[in-house]
């Protein structure tokens, strides 16, 4: 295994020599060259040159067949026409203003349709502050100052939910859900204050729930936990948590920053659960930067400027035209046969994966509903953040960078999504690679 990993990014180092330099370069600017956690890796990371389709080509002339979708929220492809389209008509009339423009009543109407659980709502510049104001909005509605997360839940990169996201196994407390910070410098008080709780275990989460129940202020989560290779939450597990959190004026925020790409309602319209509060981000932007969280009437009119007390909320760039109109452009393209569509994909894809791991008798197991998928190495099932930690993250590596080597991009941790331009050979294209790569480190081991 070390051979390959060594040989790869060697391989990877010589058909990359303009990034290499770029990176170095940037180096020089940024921490680590970079600016996004997510878009770094070693030796360097291509280098994005311009996206096309399914496509994207780096400044070496490598092509890419991608998966990673920056990060899901391409669902459309890269360079659509009509969303191009509406970015130069936009583009030409003001990028930004400080006045509001009507895209942003018209994607919010849109959002309004699609999901009933949403009564009004916000817009922000990117999904961590949709959490981020989703949760300044239930412990102001509360009074109580709890927050409940999922272990291994993550939620955007503001402090109160940079808690317990990848926590190392040896912090792991074997006898309780303890909170782990990401990073030094999270006070003490807020670690006190954030509850962790384990997915799809109803009974000890009740448990937990019940014994903070008076600070508790809101339970966020995702339905579908992408950290886990997009599992989704068991029926059981999301109608327990909505009555409990009921019971004891808890609110409950779904996270649909990811899983909003389900159906036209996101995954609350396929579980058929109603959140009191919804995070949103990725694909309602159209591959330009945005967030929005919305919910019951009482807890957003909280933010209308025109009551007493009400919570100030404001962003520069906070509901800008170029977003809402490649938002909408995007929402309009997708009806309910397109969602059809994408999800059959989605489980064509999973299956295909499952039957080369079955096939080469490969400790492996495929996760993913909709038209998401992940993949993990050397375990045979996931069922939360205690056993994804176990699974192989070198033969991640492995697969991630032995991919990139045969033009096929997926998400670091072996995860991707599809796109409205996905067909099925895209998929095989998929298949054939990964069976090559794995083919390849079975060879190199016995070599
Ligand atoms: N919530 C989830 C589930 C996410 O996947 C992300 C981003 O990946 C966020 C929140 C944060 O969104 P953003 O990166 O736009 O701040």
């Amino acid at each position: 295994m070390e051979n390959y990993l060594i040989n790869q990014s060697n391989k990877f180092a010589s058909s990359t020599p303009v990034a290499q330099k770029l990176q170095s370069e940037a180096e020089k600017h940024l921490p680590g060259g970079s600016t996004r956690g997510t878009a770094y890796f070693t030796p360097h990371p291509f280098w994005a040159d311009h996206g096309e389709g399914h496509y994207l080509y780096d400044v070496d002339g490598n092509k890419y067949l991608d998966f990673m979708l920056n990060a899901t929220s391409l669902i459309l492809g890269h360079a659509h026409p009509s969303i191009v389209a509406a970015l130069h008509a936009q583009a030409t009339k003001g990028v930004a203003f400080s006045a509001p423009t009507e895209s942003q009543t018209a994607l919010s109407e849109i959002l309004h349709k699609r999901i009933p659980s949403i009564d009004l709502l916000r817009f922000t510049s990117s999904g961590t502050e949709a959490t981020m104001n989703a949760i300044r909005a239930a412990c102001a509605f509360t009074g109580k100052h709890k927050i409940g997360k999922i272990e291994g839940g993550y939620h955007g990169s503001h402090d109160k939910v940079s808690i317990s996201v990848n926590p190392p196994l040896n912090q792991l407390d074997p006898s309780r859900y303890n909170p782990i910070p990401e990073f030094d410098g999270i006070p003490q008080n807020l670690l006190d204050n954030i509850v962790v709780l384990p997915f799809n275990d109803l009974d000890t989460s009740e448990n937990i729930i019940n014994s903070n129940k008076d600070d508790l202020s809101c339970i966020i989560m995702e339905p579908i936990v992408s950290n886990f290779g997009y599992l989704p939450a068991q029926q059981n597990y999301l109608q327990g948590i909505r009555n409990i959190t009921q019971e004891y004026n808890i609110l409950l925020i779904f996270d649909e920053v990811q899983s909003f790409r389900m159906s036209p309602g996101g995954a609350q319209q396929i579980m058929q659960i109603r959140p009191d509060l919804t995070a949103l981000g990725k694909i309602i932007g159209g591959g330009l930067p945005v967030g929005a969280f919305g919910g019951r009437y009482e807890v957003m009119e909280q933010f209308d400027q025109n009551i007493d007390g009400f919570i100030p909320h404001s962003g520069t760039f906070n509901g800008n035209p170029m977003s809402m109109e490649a938002g909408k452009t995007t929402l309009e393209q997708l009806d309910v046969n397109t969602y059809e569509r994408l999800n059959h994909l989605g489980s064509v894809v999973r299956k295909k994966l499952q039957s080369i791991f079955d096939e080469l008798e490969m400790d492996a197991s495929v996760t993913g509903t909709g038209s998401f998928f992940g993949l993990h190495f050397g375990v045979r099932e996931i069922k939360d953040y205690r056993s994804k930690i176990l699974a192989d993250q070198k033969m991640s590596k492995a697969i991630f960078s032995g991919l990139l080597n045969k033009g096929i991009l997926l998400q670091q941790s072996c995860a991707g999504s599809l796109s409205t331009i996905t067909d099925e050979s895209h998929i095989d294209a998929l298949i054939e690679s990964i069976r090559n790569v794995m083919q390849d480190i079975t060879a190199e081991q016995f070599h």
